[in-house]
């Protein structure tokens, strides 16, 4: 636990320290504070809820004494005025109870027993909220737009998500750094713009990746028929496996002849906040500096994905799916005979290190997805042998970047094919013992999340949204109500019962937040931001200039709606990946 608290987000804070705050202008909208501070917030999912699931608001400083609320139905356009302010709910808050993450007084209205489909608001003390749905498909548009960012941040291609967020072809230009071992320059192979920069990692592509083929694996019913109107759409690959396959490619042209992977494709530091297709520092492929070039970490994660999309392309492209699982088999020999080679910055490079020291983990994935993948013995052998340094009794918490160890539990006792049965068994029992952990935690929030004080973290929203993957993990090992509701108290807190009263998906809610530390959103010159990013989150610990001008506040009131502050306001890819493998999981639910 502690190496992942340590390490968790180090990468991504140099990935984005270098941004020279000089060359940023900004209007006073752009600037602002903190959404929705004012007392008496009723902050809900501001998408809605699934007919049959939990639907609980919370209010803060509600005041004293018994008080009561109503959920009403939202007019429709064309009623007469007086029309849905009929109640069909009447309930009492409950007493205001101190919320220890936010420092608000926190009373919750209950408003389960509302199951109709429908548009409502909730009535608290006289102020009517934002509407909002109880839909079988309350989350479809949100999985959309949070899966077609993933469009929005594709590199050297045209990209165009509609109402004017679009961008020509970028980072046409490539080169070898002098740090790869390779000279020449390089086409551009595609991939993901990492997060609010243009770079590109291996590593971090590696978890994003990876959770969102596991998404596929777990909640295909949820994610065949997406329509994400992308320029592969209409083919024989679904639309979700389309766009991932995109960042594939450039995983595996990271890929060295001798099996090793590159660590990552950057310029050197940062560029302005610009267009992509402004920025013309190179696109450097960068390596450790000395032989073998390539870093361990990185190619046991290209490894690991690789393994995985051999199993979810194999029945829409088999030629794409033999080409990937080749590269995995090449990248765990090339990892496994070079197991300690780190990455970190080689001089003159500044841009995101995602330095990780220990590979371990990253080698006992790559081994459990292709054993999974193949069941060959060698793979589950390497997994066994590395079982003991890594138990799961103390592997099997969420999962982030530096820390895939779960996965690679999980992954073992998903698969179908015959493993250990005792191992197996270890990891139910972790997995149900964690999960309870997070429930237990959960009924102490008083919004409802599952993070503790010190998950307040640079990405805190990430956090949440990987802890419900925990939990839906545990809930498809074993199946309970209590572990489900505890995975969407997370999304109702990402999507608005925070104590901001914000959603922090982009374009997602009544009440999105609007200025993320995102180039193009900052750069297009069009006021919203580009859609279906989710920020980062609260920060106890923030690390920019803006974010330090925050007084020490509670941890959850340790976030700022400010581009500049890339310590709480931030997008990445690994971010919005367990956002979109939790919504799959709560829009398969209403399926
Ligand atoms: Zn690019």
């Amino acid at each position: 636990m502690n190496r992942r608290a340590v390490l968790k987000y180090a990468g991504l804070s140099a990935a984005t320290a270098a941004i020279p705050e000089p060359m940023i202008s900004f209007t006073a909208a752009q600037s602002g504070a903190p959404a929705n501070t004012e007392s008496g917030v009723t902050a809900f999912n501001q998408v809605g809820y699934l007919p049959g699931k939990e639907k609980i608001s919370s209010v803060s400083t509600p005041g004293t004494g018994a008080l009561s609320f109503q959920v009403v139905r939202n007019p429709v356009p064309g009623a007469p005025p007086d029309a849905g302010q009929q109640p069909v709910f009447h309930g009492n808050l409950t007493a205001a109870v101190l919320d220890q993450a936010s420092g608000d007084p926190v009373a919750l209205a209950d408003f389960s027993q509302v199951t109709t489909p429908g548009r409502y608001r909730l009535v608290v003390q006289g102020r009517s909220s934002e509407p909002f749905s109880i839909s079988k498909s309350a989350y479809s548009d949100a999985l959309t737009l949070s899966m077609r960012a993933f469009y929005g941040q594709r590199c050297g291609c045209t990209v165009d998500l509609g109402g004017g967020y679009s961008h020509p072809p970028c980072h046409l230009n490539g080169a070898y750094h002098a740090t790869s071992g390779r000279q020449g320059v390089v086409a551009n192979h595609g991939g993901w713009h990492d997060a609010g920069d243009y770079g590109r990692y291996v590593v971090n592509s590696g978890i994003s990746t990876g959770t969102l083929l596991w998404a596929w694996e777990l909640f295909a019913e949820a994610l065949k028929n997406l329509s994400l109107n992308i320029p592969e759409s209409g083919g024989k690959v679904p639309d979700y496996l389309a766009e991932i396959r995109w960042n594939i490619e450039w995983m595996l042209s990271l890929q060295d002849q001798d099996g090793g992977a590159w660590h990552k494709q950057t310029s050197e530091k940062f560029c302005a906040f610009i267009m992509p297709q402004q920025d013309n520092l190179v696109s450097y492929i960068i390596g450790t500096g000395a032989a073998p070039y390539k870093s361990t970490c990185a190619t046991a994660d290209l490894a690991a994905v690789a393994a995985i999309a051999a199993r979810c392309y194999s029945t829409y492209d088999s030629a794409f799916s033999q080409r990937c699982l080749s590269a995995a088999r090449r990248a765990w020999t090339w990892a496994v005979a070079h197991p300690n080679v780190p990455f970190s910055n080689p001089k003159g490079v500044v841009t995101g290190g995602y330095d990780d020291k220990d590979c371990s983990d990253e080698i006992l994935w790559a081994s459990a997805e292709l054993w999974r993948t193949t069941g060959d013995n060698q793979y589950e052998q390497s997994f066994l042998a590395g079982v003991d340094a890594l138990p799961p009794e103390t592997a099997i918490w969420s999962p982030a970047w530096p820390g895939v160890a779960p996965l690679a539990y999980w992954t073992y006792a998903l698969a179908e094919r015959h493993g250990s049965e005792k191992l197996k068994s270890r990891i139910y029992r972790k997995t149900a013992e964690a999960a309870q952990q997070l429930i237990s935690r959960r009924s102490s929030s008083g919004y409802g999340n599952t993070l503790a004080p010190e998950d307040y973290i640079w990405g805190s929203n990430s956090v949440a949204a990987n802890q419900s993957l925990l939990l839906l993990i545990a809930n498809h090992f074993q199946p309970n109500p209590q572990t489900f509701e505890a995975a969407l108290g997370n999304l109702h807190y990402l999507l608005g019962r925070n104590c901001f009263g914000v959603s922090w998906v982009t374009h997602v809610g009544t009440n999105p937040f609007q200025h993320p530390h995102h180039r193009p959103s900052g750069a297009d010159n069009i006021d919203a931001p580009w859609p279906g990013l989710m920020s980062g989150g609260p920060n106890a610990r923030p690390s920019d200039s803006a974010a330090n001008t925050l007084p020490k506040l509670p941890p959850m009131r340790m976030w700022m709606d400010d581009q500049r502050a890339y310590s709480l306001n931030e997008v990445a890819i690994n971010w919005n990946a367990p956002l979109v493998f939790l919504l799959a999981a709560a829009h398969q639910s209403g399926l």
